[in-house]
């Protein structure tokens, strides 16, 4: 990393989902003069999906990118500095923090915001991409509407794959889970709601080769005990394919400096959203491995904005 400064800054927020941009709107009022990056999926994971019908204040629903294009224009009313740029490094052993942006600008920070969310992880298949909004969803509490009385797919045997097949089974006709081992990852408890389950079908050692359909998805190609002797395809009809086998926290700078757990995800002193590092905050999903949603997302920028605020108040500065 480089020594050359070439700016200083009170409070600088890296990522530009609902966490980094409220925690921009309470900083901004708080006249700390966020600087706020907005990396490289501008928006974040809201971007990706469609409608957005739980977020509170938008009785009618919005689309995932003008919630976003809202809340960005709420903070750059308040005064916040908005920045296309991506944080590459950053040097945390002492403040003011040292953060590098695209490689190349050094930045020096009071305070750091960090949220740079989670990406979902998929299978890497050619079709989820074909059939991105039109049938395939990393996010059953999000898109799980649209397929009510339908007939849904979710891919992954851990806790997230069970929790989001029970809230698909609540809403959809029938849910098949699709688990490549004989066996759930998940808790004991999240397998037996879901063996419980009336309309959820478990669809052990099946792999997903691919998904069909002319206008979204209406079904996909499965092998049953790939690469084995008794080998066998199968294809399945469904109108919507989930996929729930993780998602990896956008953490990878911070980690020589800031605790993570094994996954990741950043640790935050319980309640807070303080990390071990004194003036830098986690914020959203980065942060948080249980509810990733944008309105607790949102929630907990709040709360880093009103933290950062004190903390250099506390200082003097
Ligand atoms: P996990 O890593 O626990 O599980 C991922 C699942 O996806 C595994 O079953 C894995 O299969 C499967 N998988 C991964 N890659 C592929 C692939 N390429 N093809 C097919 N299947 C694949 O992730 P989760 O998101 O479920 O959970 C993350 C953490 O959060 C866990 O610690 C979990 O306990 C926790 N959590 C807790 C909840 C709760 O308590 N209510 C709710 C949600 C999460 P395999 O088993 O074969 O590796």
């Amino acid at each position: 990393m480089s020594d050359t400064v070439n700016e200083k800054v009170r409070c600088l927020i890296i990522g530009s989902g609902p966490a980094g941009y409220t925690a921009a709107i309470y900083a901004s009022r708080a006249n700390l003069s966020p600087v706020l990056y907005e990396g490289i999926q501008p928006g974040g994971q809201l971007t990706t999906t469609t409608e957005v019908e739980n977020f509170p204040g938008y009785p009618e629903g919005i689309t995932g990118p003008e919630l976003m294009e809202d809340l960005k224009k709420q903070a750059v009313r308040f005064g916040t500095d908005v920045r296309y740029g991506h944080a590459t490094a950053t040097d945390l052993s002492a403040a003011p923090y040292k953060v590098t942006i695209d490689g190349e600008k050094v930045i020096e920070a009071e305070t750091i915001i960090i949220s740079t969310g989670a990406t979902a992880k998929y299978l890497g298949l050619p079709d989820e991409q074909k059939y991105a909004g039109m049938g395939v969803s990393a996010c059953a509490t999000c898109d799980g509407f649209f397929y009510r009385k339908k007939t849904v797919a979710v891919v992954g045997g851990g806790d997230t794959a069970c929790e989001e097949a029970l809230y698909l089974a609540g809403l959809a006709k029938h849910v098949y889970l699709i688990v490549r081992k004989p066996f759930l990852r998940a808790s004991k408890v999240m397998q037996e709601r879901v063996f419980k389950a009336e309309n959820i079908t478990v669809l052990f050692e099946h792999n997903t080769l691919g998904l069909f359909g002319e206008n979204g998805v209406e079904g996909a190609h499965l092998v049953k005990r790939m690469g084995e002797s008794d080998e066998e395809k199968v294809d399945i009809a469904i109108d919507g394919f989930f996929l729930a086998i993780g998602h990896t926290p956008n953490s990878d700078i911070f980690k020589p400096w800031i605790e993570t757990d094994s996954v990741g995800y950043i640790k935050t002193i319980p309640d807070t959203p303080r990390t071990n590092v004194p003036g830098v905050f986690a914020a959203g999903d980065v942060a948080d491995p249980h509810y990733r949603q944008a309105i607790t997302a949102a929630g907990s920028g709040c709360k880093a904005a009103m933290e950062a605020e004190r903390y250099l108040s506390e200082l003097g500065k």
